[in-house]
């Protein structure tokens, strides 16, 4: 069986345990006060949960028959990161051959990584393993620049350059549903994810039981590889793409069809939406690598992704941080840190706790 497992959270295995304690803490005080927030999915009998606890590896398999037993167990667990299915099966809570597949409604990953923006060499960033410097470097370096260690972690950054892009290719995404697929726009969630993308979940049921190869289809149709691919034999672009090709004046030559593509494709992450087993993180809990939440977005442009989803306190704490590159929650710009000891609002201190670079002072 093909079901991957997403992600696993930033690098909260290394943090230590005071770390790792006062986060469980505060995502349980949020999951206390806010567990409404949480979107309950139709059918929720039906859907396979799943959660990461901080520190430790994904637990599936799990099912919930009312939203006040969902509710309590987020309480109760505190975790990381919270999944369910995008699917719905007959017996959730059995190994994925015995599930019993019935159909997953249609879904889509945008993010900022796979955009290949300017601003990314600005924000390539590692972390020394030994001592927590932070080097940016287009490659992997060879060498700490402060104390020689050798083992160093890539650090996944963004900025408002990346994704405001990314939020241009969920625009895209949501114009190849309505005009191409023919998808109302009204069964169409759009959700930040918590980090650095987009999440589409599309709930029209001519999708509902696409196997994986139909989704692949669908899929590279965005991507325009189709197009590609075909180039130099019977390229013949159906429907929408055909138009897209038509309107920018571009004769079929594979450069300039490339730059069509280029122009017009949505980067969506393939492998998310031909999964039809998987668990996606849930809209309204808390991303384990930020502290950001999984939110609802109405208004694509109006929505402020370094802003809008930043729902923890802002309490002030002192905390240790060894490294860590500018980042702008909330409209303040934070550091750079370079080992020092700031005093910073809770959600911005958690921010860098779940991405391993803070840690609780002792
Ligand atoms: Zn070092
Ligand atoms: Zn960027």
């Amino acid at each position: 069986m093909s079901a991957s497992t997403p992600k696993a959270d930033g690098n909260a295995s290394q943090a230590d345990e005071e770390t790792t304690a006062f986060l469980r803490k505060t995502f349980r005080e949020h999951y206390f006060k806010h567990h409404d927030e949480v979107e309950i999915p139709t059918m929720i009998a039906n859907r396979e949960f799943g959660y990461i606890p901080f520190g430790k590896g994904m637990v599936r398999h799990l099912s919930y028959k009312s939203p006040g037993e969902l509710a309590a167990d987020l309480v109760k667990q505190a975790p990381s990161s919270v999944f369910c299915s995008n699917g719905t099966y007959s017996d959730p809570a059995l190994p994925m051959d015995e599930k019993g597949w019935k159909g997953a409604e249609l879904i889509f990953d945008i993010d900022a990584s796979s955009i290949p923006t300017a601003c990314r060499s600005k924000h390539s960033f590692w972390t020394c393993k030994s001592c927590g410097k932070v080097i940016r470097s287009a490659e992997r370096p060879a060498r700490c620049t402060r104390c020689e260690g050798t083992s160093t972690t890539q650090l996944h950054w963004s900025c408002a350059e990346c994704l405001a892009a990314t939020k241009d290719h969920v625009s895209r995404l949501i114009g190849f549903l309505t005009n191409d697929f023919g998808v109302s726009s009204a069964r169409i969630s759009v959700y930040f994810s918590g980090n650095r993308g987009y999440h589409l979940h599309v709930d029209d049921e001519r999708f509902e039981a696409m196997d994986s190869a139909a989704r692949a289809e669908i899929a590279n149709y965005i991507k325009g590889t189709g197009l590609l691919q075909q180039q130099g034999s019977d390229y013949a672009p159906a429907g929408g793409w055909a138009e897209r090709v038509a309107a920018s004046g571009t004769k079929d030559s594979p450069p300039r069809l490339e730059r069509v593509v280029n122009a017009f494709s949505s980067r969506i992450d393939e492998s998310v939406t031909t999964d039809i087993h998987r668990i996606f993180r849930m809209p309204g809990t808390l991303h384990g690598s930020s502290g950001l939440m999984k939110m609802r977005v109405h208004d694509l442009q109006a929505f402020r992704p370094d802003y809008d989803p930043v729902v923890l306190g802002d309490e002030e704490m002192t905390l240790s941080v060894q490294g860590s590159p500018a980042f702008s929650l909330k409209g303040e710009t934070f550091g750079p840190y370079s080992s020092e000891e700031p005093e910073l609002p809770t959600y911005a201190a958690v921010y860098l706790m779940t991405k391993g670079l803070g840690r609780v002072l002792d």
